[in-house]
């Protein structure tokens, strides 16, 4: 497959380790400490940085920017509201600096846990040449490893367009569109799933004028109408144009060429074009084949609840997996996988995996929404608590949006929440904790919630829906 490579494997070391996991981003280093923490000898390989997609190019540094925009944005909107914010500017590369030491700051932190908890680290591309062996092609030397057990932990990259090539200048990807050093006056964003709304509410409060262009019928294909239409509303006033059902056709000197909707052709104004219409697994290039192993037709290994490939001894994990693409599903999936090298037999549960939009307003929700829980065969009761019936949202002038409770009738069990509005990211662990341990509404409406905050909405959607179970 290599042949420079299986010539110089001649001189090459031979390590033996129980458990190999491949791949340092959050899935790969939780899985290698938790597997270490264990009693197993692990190796960890990583051909780049350690932190991943996660710390490098995905949510790290894209929230960095997020809540710079909205500080900014938020200074803005102050004048008027007894504060006076004069000749604020962006200064985009002190911007960059700040967030590269923000990430070198984690990425010491990362280095430290995996150093910490024994594991063995080596910096280089693992692609494995039989069912327990593997090579590591670093910059300085060539190793061979033995592993009883492996855990593939790649991740995934952008996927592009064929007639938007990235070239790196103009059609950017999102790594890419995280470190520019001069925001972009004109920003096309093709695609309008949440990494192409998060980065096109970041770029428009940075100042750039900003146009979403989806294929779809609607924005963030297969989110429930209510929560949608906070976020659509928001863009709206925020003056970002949204186009849906419409086809990026082309680059023009000084935008993109788009046929909208209605079949009219149009150029919409973009020094920059941001291409984000989903990731792909990387799966093709780490040698699947010498364990044994396919992939289906997109790329991604299949695997059971306890993260296990087909072949008994190796395990998938994070974004190579079919699900939602979370840096905290890869990393919960990498204990279970750990768990079950050890011989354990935890398991995983897609359910119970919280999605979250660090768009405006947040959106978060976990569990079944109402439309799920019928199709699969409950009796629900739902209610609903606009942010507007909070004192607090009201003190931050951010009364757009919802609490949404999902709950079986008769047991008040709930099933799922969904939340649209400020600090949803937070405000959806108390929700996460009460589908694990099983709560009922009536225990929520019953937990006294400080005043005033936003939190409160849970116990008052709680209060109103058991009125009607
Ligand atoms: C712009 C953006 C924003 C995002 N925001 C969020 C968010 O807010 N919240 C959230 O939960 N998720 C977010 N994500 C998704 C999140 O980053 C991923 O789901 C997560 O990083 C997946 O983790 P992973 O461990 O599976 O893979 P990755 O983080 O992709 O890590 C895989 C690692 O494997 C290494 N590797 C690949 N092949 C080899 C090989 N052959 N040998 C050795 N090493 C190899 C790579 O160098 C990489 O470091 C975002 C993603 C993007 C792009």
């Amino acid at each position: 497959v290599l042949p420079e490579v299986v010539h110089q494997e001649v001189n090459a070391a031979m390590f033996e380790t129980d458990l190999l996991v491949v791949g340092g981003g959050p899935g790969g280093y939780t899985a290698a400490c938790h597997a270490a923490g264990l009693g197993l000898k692990v190796t960890l390989v990583e051909k780049e940085r350690l932190g991943g997609v996660c710390l490098h190019q995905g949510c790290i540094p894209s929230k960095a920017l997020i809540e710079k925009g909205e500080l900014l944005h938020r200074m803005h909107q102050a004048s008027g509201r007894g504060l006076l914010s004069e000749s604020l500017k962006v200064d985009a590369p002190a911007l960059q600096i700040w967030k590269e030491q923000v990430i070198g700051r984690l990425e010491r932190g990362v280095q430290g846990l995996v150093k910490g908890a024994g594991v063995s680290l080596l910096n280089g591309e693992a692609v494995f040449t039989s069912a327990h062996t593997v090579q590591v092609i670093g910059a300085a030397a060539l190793d061979r490893i033995h592993f009883q057990s492996a855990i593939i932990a790649t991740g995934s990259q952008p996927a592009s367009l064929r007639h938007l090539p990235f070239d790196g200048v103009r059609v950017i990807d999102s790594s890419r569109a995280l470190s520019l050093r001069a925001i972009p006056p004109s920003l096309a964003v093709v695609g309008g799933g949440y990494i192409g709304l998060e980065l096109a509410t970041a770029f428009r409060k940075l100042g750039s004028q900003v146009t979403v262009v989806e294929a779809l019928p609607t924005l963030l294909g297969g989110m429930t109408s209510d929560l949608r239409s906070v976020l659509e509303r928001r863009l709206r006033q925020l003056g970002i144009g949204v186009e849906v059902g419409a086809q990026p056709l082309g680059l023009t000197a000084e935008g993109l060429r788009c046929r909208l909707r209605g079949g009219e052709e149009v150029e919409l104004p973009a020094t920059q074009i941001l291409v984000a219409v989903g990731r792909r697994p990387n799966t093709a290039a780490v040698g699947l084949s010498a364990l044994g192993l396919k992939v289906d037709e997109q790329g991604y290994i299949a695997v059971d609840k306890h993260c296990r490939t087909v072949v008994p001894h190796v395990f998938a994990i994070g974004d190579v997996t079919r699900g939602p693409l979370l840096a905290h599903r890869a990393a919960k999936q990498g204990r279970i996988a750990a768990a079950a090298a050890a011989g354990g037999n935890d398991w995983f549960d897609e359910a119970r995996v919280p999605a979250v939009l660090f768009t405006d307003p947040e959106i978060a929700y976990v569990g079944l929404n109402e439309t799920q829980a019928e199709e699969s065969g409950h009796v629900v009761a739902v209610s609903r608590l606009p942010l507007a019936a909070l004192g607090r949202a009201h003190t931050m002038e951010a009364t757009e949006g919802l609490i949404k409770l999902v709950a079986e009738r008769g047991s008040g069990l709930l099933l799922g929440v969904q939340i649209a509005g400020p600090h949803a990211s937070e405000l959806i662990h108390e929700a996460v904790l009460a589908l694990e341990v099983g709560a009922t509404a009536e225990q929520m409406a019953r937990a006294v919630h400080p005043h005033p905050t936003l939190g409160e909405g849970l116990m008052e959607a709680a209060q109103h829906l058991l009125g009607k179970l």
